[in-house]
């Protein structure tokens, strides 16, 4: 069966744009501007539907309530050009009535996201297809790699992943705090990717139960190789959503530092705010469980997410992570300066260390210093780096 893709929106320019993209990946799209029309439809589960919230004649809501009423099968991917406030309520409200949402966007469309995101929806035969197709056209600069799952996993098992590391400063005595890890695949062909080309796609095919595993053994093998060296240094390692889905979790990692005869304290489990949204029962018990055999626990990317108070107050996070657009903002921008010190009081009143991130200059520093954030991480400090790199290192504040 073939996939189509049906475009509802009410915006020439939106879906002009989107029909660009999808044009070249999907033979089928179709625009429609009157989402009635587009209703009178009968779907099938092989359908992407691509639905605009706000239109004048009929809301996205309307829209939802009706595909919801017929059962629609469909994928159904929302995009709004409210804040995204909005847009997680509509996909809250579309999963509750059993839609299969499979993704939202705000407008402007980030374009990579969405054409990695439709790729992935392909079937595997004409994923590869496409991906050599457009590798060709890479060699004239017109498209980028984009990789499949089967490229994923021969680099998971050839060993192509790599880590970089990040150094994390303590802000009051400028001395190294820490590093975050973070992922790297050194493909033969096209070099170093980051890992906005693939975790998405590990995500979505379950690749990232692998990836994962790969990145805490090489994470954890530097760890021994740094004490040895008498430079234990505590890294700070991503851990996806899907990954605390695994009772099994805190206990296997406790059995690798064991092995490895690492301190748990200085391994810190970064989880996103957003991870913590999916089944709250299960993470909170994951989240005690890793603190309890002695692991530290960071809440990332704060202040995209919609944590409430009550639920971080429940997770035994030991810090908070600053979300980057926040702190790069804070200079020029007087909302993220107040959202920045509004984090730093939380975090400090319910015991976490604070660390910022994505700072890119001395007067975001300054900034920082003078609210009491305790860690900085970022451009201005240093880039991500490889570990031979990191050896030679130091801050020159
Ligand atoms: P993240 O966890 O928010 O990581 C921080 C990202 O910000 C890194 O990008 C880092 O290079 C970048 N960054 C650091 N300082 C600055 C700065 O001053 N300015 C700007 N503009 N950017 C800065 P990177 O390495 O491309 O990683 C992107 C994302 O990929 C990470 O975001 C994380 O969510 C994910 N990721 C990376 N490694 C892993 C991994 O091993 N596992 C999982 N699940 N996700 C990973
Ligand atoms: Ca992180
Ligand atoms: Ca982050």
């Amino acid at each position: 069966m073939i996939n189509r893709v049906f475009i509802v929106d009410d915006d020439t320019l939106t879906c002009n744009l989107l029909n660009t993209i999808i044009e070249p990946i999907f033979t089928h799209v179709e625009i429609f501007k009157n989402p009635r029309e587009f209703l009178a439809l009968t779907l099938n589960a092989e359908d992407i539907i691509l639905l605009d919230l706000m239109m004048p004649e009929m809301d996205g809501i309307e829209v939802i309530r009706h595909l919801a009423e017929h059962r629609s099968p469909a994928r159904l991917i929302l995009v709004s050009g409210y804040d995204s406030g909005v847009l997680h309520s509509a996909e809250t409200l579309a999963l509750s009535c059993g839609l299969n949402v499979i993704n939202t966007f705000t407008k402007p469309i980030n374009i990579d996201v969405f054409t990695c995101l439709l790729i992935s929806l392909l079937n595997k035969k004409t994923q590869r297809e496409f991906a050599s197709s457009n590798n060709d056209k890479a060699s004239q600069g017109k498209f980028d790699f984009i990789p499949t799952e089967q490229d994923l996993r021969d680099a998971i098992d050839n060993k192509q992943l790599i880590l970089y590391y990040q150094p994390q400063i303590n802000m009051k005595t400028e001395c190294l705090h820490g590093a975050e890890v973070l992922v790297r695949w050194l493909h033969p062909e096209f070099g170093l990717i980051f890992p906005d080309k693939f975790i998405a796609l590990a995500e979505q095919t379950g690749l990232i139960e692998q990836l994962s595993e790969e990145v805490i053994h090489l994470a954890i093998k530097q760890s021994v190789h740094w004490q040895k060296l008498n430079r234990a240094t505590r890294l700070s390692i991503n851990i996806s959503a899907q990954n605390i889905t695994s009772l099994k979790l805190p206990e296997q990692l406790r059995m690798l530092v064991k092995k490895y005869e690492i301190d748990p304290s200085m391994i810190v489990l970064e989880l996103t705010e957003s991870a913590l949204m999916d089944s709250e029962v299960t993470s909170l018990d994951i989240f005690t469980r890793f603190r309890l055999k002695g692991f530290q626990l960071s809440i990332d990317d704060f202040g995209t997410g919609y944590s409430s108070l009550s639920q971080l107050h429940k997770m035994p996070f030991t810090e908070l992570k600053i979300d980057q657009s926040f702190v790069t903002n804070m200079k020029q921008e007087k909302e993220s300066k107040a959202i920045v010190e509004t984090c730093i009081m939380l975090a400090h009143k319910l015991h976490m260390e604070v660390v910022a991130e994505g700072i890119e200059d001395k007067d975001t520093w300054n900034l920082l210093l003078a609210e009491g954030c305790d860690v900085a991480q970022g451009y201005y400090i240093a880039r991500p780096m490889p570990a031979d790199q990191f050896d030679k290192w130091q801050f020159k504040g």
